[in-house]
């Protein structure tokens, strides 16, 4: 089955509102031009309401940069699900590399954050991926594979919203090193193998897998040409609109 591309723009700690909306009104104008693939942007909590207003019903889609499972109640500094979609979220990135390694959070936690995610109507942008260390020492499927195990342990993806996978490889993030697209490609393919052996072949083949790590304009061509290939969580490039416009223009080579 053919996965339509996804190119997502994480915005992290960074924007102001106004700067959110500047760069929303332009993510917009540029994704118009195309038709043949998808485009959604997290900015920061505190300008979901305004870019929500900015994409209003465009197809560009907005997503939150993480989220807690429960609908509300004392969890100081999260926020629920209910929220997200209530304030035009259809997304929200879980598990990303800063989140486990700055600050902590665990596959245990990471799954309670999917299952949320997906009971609420929004689709999680799983990440995950090695550190150099384990890469260096050879574990680089073994720890994509407890990742991924535990972060889908319980996990029902035969319905909507959709699941998404972003293999983010953390010696990649933010450092500009990029893994080759032979190095990206074997391991999205694992990562396929082993959702198709969680779940089944059929599930595996509809699953999108985006590649994020230093994602830019000159190398979004070559990766987007592999097979397992479905998109890219983009970070620093994603803040410009020239270097965004250039990932969203993407022709597969
Ligand atoms: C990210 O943080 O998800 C990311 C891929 O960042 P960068 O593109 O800056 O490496």
């Amino acid at each position: 089955m053919e996965r339509r591309a996804l190119i997502a723009g994480n915005w992290k700690m960074n924007t102001t509102i106004a700067e959110a909306q500047a760069l929303a009104a332009e993510v917009v104008r540029v994704s118009a031009k195309f038709t043949d693939r998808d485009v959604a942007v997290a900015p920061p909590f505190t300008a979901l309401a305004a870019v929500a207003k900015i994409l209003g019903k465009t197809p560009v889609r907005l997503a939150a940069q993480n989220v807690h499972w429960e609908t509300s109640g004392a969890y100081t500094g999260e926020i629920s699900p209910a929220m997200l979609t209530d304030v035009g979220c259809s997304m929200a990135i879980v598990g990303h590399s800063e989140r486990r390694h700055i600050f902590g959070e665990s596959d245990e936690l990471i799954n309670r954050r999917i299952k949320g995610a997906l009971a609420h109507g929004i689709s999680p942008v799983f990440c995950i991926g090695e550190t150099l260390d384990e890469r260096e020492g050879d574990r680089t499927f073994a720890v994509l594979e407890n990742q991924i195990r535990c972060g889908l342990a319980g996990v029902d993806i035969t319905g909507t919203p959709e699941l998404i996978i972003a293999y983010e490889p953390v010696w990649a993030i933010g450092t500009g090193k990029t893994a080759s697209a032979d190095q990206a490609q074997e391991v999205h393919s694992f990562i396929r193998g082993l959702i198709g052996e969680i779940y089944e072949k059929t599930l595996a083949g509809q699953t999108r897998i985006l590649y994020g790590g230093s994602v830019k304009s000159d190398n979004i061509n070559i990766l987007m040409g592999e097979a397992d290939i479905d998109g890219a969580l983009v970070g620093g490039a994603a803040l410009a609109v020239e270097s965004f416009a250039g990932i969203i223009s993407f022709s597969a080579t």
